[in-house]
């Protein structure tokens, strides 16, 4: 897969509070960057994290955000 690194640009975040802890999100990420916590949300580690939005994207309780990463 080519990964661009404008991807950097961007990561995910979720609505950890919304999330049912499917783990379909932990399974699609191409950078291992998602785990779930304790089997009650997912957590994405932002430094993996390339921001794809492939996690968006299959998210099937549509929790998962692809987001701008703030100006460092
Ligand atoms: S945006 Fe991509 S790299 Fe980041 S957590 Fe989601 S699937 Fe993984
Ligand atoms: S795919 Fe969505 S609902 Fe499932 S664990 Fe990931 S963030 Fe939570």
């Amino acid at each position: 897969m080519y990964i661009s690194n404008d991807m950097a640009k961007y990561k995910a975040i979720n609505e950890q509070d919304r999330c049912v802890a499917c783990g379909v999100c932990v399974k699609v990420c191409p950078k291992d960057a998602i785990s779930i916590y304790k089997g009650c949300y997912a957590q994405i580690d932002e430094e993996k994290c390339i921001g794809c939005g492939i996690c968006e994207k299959n998210c099937p309780a549509g929790v998962m955000h692809k987001v701008l990463r703030q100006p460092v």
